[in-house]
């Protein structure tokens, strides 16, 4: 009953206006809600289909979720494609080529703020949707269409959708967010494009560390005070705190990449991926991106303490900013820094702290389901797993659901990427083309 039908023309002026709304989160008291609330106008009218089929709720004022209702039982989990219609500034003095809230579409590209952060991720998903329906077509499973207005500035709207699901005691059966994209070469010496998908998320976690000592004149300063109480545990918090542990979707994302490789570095990549604590070893000494692949990192911000150069201060401390490794908590993390700083005087207290995600499997029908849909999209691009630094909306969901994947079905250049919250950000519109064909096939190939 279904006649395939192409994409409706024009996804590039569509996503040109959505990058005109300024949903500036960060700006949100300067600019007001206007730019949010034009963008759910936006939606309604650009997407007349979505507008009747779909019902629409908000939780709070910038949760929307869309809900397709589909064929299957209502225990069937449904699937969850989540995204976020706000964006980070953009500093119009920094030398942008366009303009960042003009949406430029020039030489094959959409140019602009949110390009690839996130409204391009976001309506690759909506257009699939629209042409889905153009097409009569209905799920197999009810399918959720889950947009923050909030992300960048750490809003709760997805966390608020995520809570309400699951009061509803909905679990949801597969969730795809912002995270990984289609890239070329992921590691130095692995050629070719490969889609990776974040499987899992490192935790973000926050504290001080401050210590007091006797005030006084700096001129007869006792052996030990609160500025080198505070400095000593700084140092004895370097890079060998943690322990590095080689996770299983490190040891997975080396043996995908390993059938892609040609040469000896094949046999290196095997022989890594079978060897977990020898990939955590040589991962830990490559530092810098490596190493926080396989440990949770220690980053002091900031350090404060006194106001006079010739005063001692009564007190001193020093910010950190840990990522925190899968399979660790932020409890256990904590005991760790103490039991390295080995000072009672250096009071350790937490800011704020988000666990790491669960890990999210390789080897069940979701993942398949990815990969197969990939391979609509992208013909011969790998699905590969690895792990993410940075925090996403999708946590929220994962703490109670098991198969959340962190991926935008975006090809993005290092350059691209590099544009992502800083200037000059824009996607092709060739890219957006396939991540509608990507997330049509996804939804296809749900029953
Ligand atoms: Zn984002």
């Amino acid at each position: 009953m279904t006649t395939v039908t192409e994409p409706r023309p024009g996804i590039a002026e569509r996503l040109s206006r959505m990058i005109q709304l300024p949903t500036v989160s960060a700006e949100l008291e300067q600019r007001g809600s206007d730019p949010f609330e034009g963008f759910v106008s936006l939606i309604a009218a650009e997407y007349p289909l979505v507008h009747e089929h779909l019902t629409l709720e908000r939780h709070t004022e910038f949760g929307l979720l869309f809900r397709w209702a589909g064929r299957g039982a209502s225990s069937d989990g449904p699937v969850v494609l989540m995204a976020h219609y706000d964006v980070v500034p953009a500093d119009e003095s920094d030398a942008w080529t366009h303009p960042p809230f003009a949406g430029v579409i020039e030489g094959g590209r959409v140019h602009g703020r949110g390009a690839l952060d996130d409204k391009g991720p976001l309506i690759v998903v909506i257009e699939a949707v629209e042409n889905l329906l153009a097409e009569g077509f209905t799920p197999a499973r009810d399918v959720y269409l889950s947009f923050g207005g909030n992300e960048e500035t750490y809003g709760r709207a997805a966390q608020e959708i995520a809570r309400v699901f699951r009061e509803r005691g909905i679990v949801p059966w597969l969730v795809i967010d912002e995270g990984g994209a289609v890239v070329e070469a992921p590691l130095p010496f692995v050629p070719g494009r490969a889609a990776m998908i974040g499987v899992g998320e490192k935790g973000v976690m926050t504290v001080t560390l401050s210590a007091r000592g006797d005030g006084g004149h700096a001129s007869a300063p006792p052996a030990l005070t609160a500025v080198r109480r505070v400095a000593r545990a700084v140092d004895r918090l370097g890079p060998a705190t943690f322990r590095p542990r080689a996770s299983p979707a490190v040891l997975r994302m080396l043996s995908r990449l390993a059938d892609r490789t040609p040469g000896p570095a094949r046999h290196l990549l095997r022989m890594l991926s079978a060897a977990p604590w020898l990939t955590a070893r040589v991962f830990a000494a490559l530092g810098g991106e490596a190493a926080a692949l396989v440990r949770t990192t220690v980053a002091p911000t900031m350090q404060e303490g006194g106001s006079a150069a010739n005063v001692l201060p009564s007190q001193a401390s020093a910010t950190l900013n840990l990522r925190i490794a899968l399979g660790e908590s932020a409890q256990r993390t904590v005991l760790r820094l103490r039991r390295r700083i080995r000072d009672p005087l250096v009071t350790v207290s937490v800011v704020e702290a988000d666990d790491p995600s669960p890990e999210s499997p390789t080897d069940n029908e979701q993942f398949s389901l990815i990969a197969e849909a990939l391979a609509v999209s992208h013909p011969g691009v790998p699905a590969v797993p690895y792990v993410m630094m940075a925090a996403t909306d999708s946590r929220h969901f994962h703490r109670f659901s098991p198969a959340v994947y962190r991926f935008a079905p975006l090809d993005m250049s290092n350059e691209q990427r590099a544009a992502i919250h800083g200037v000059d950000e824009n996607v092709e519109i060739a890219a957006l083309e396939r991540g509608e064909r990507f997330h049509r096939a996804l939804i296809r190939g749900l029953g």
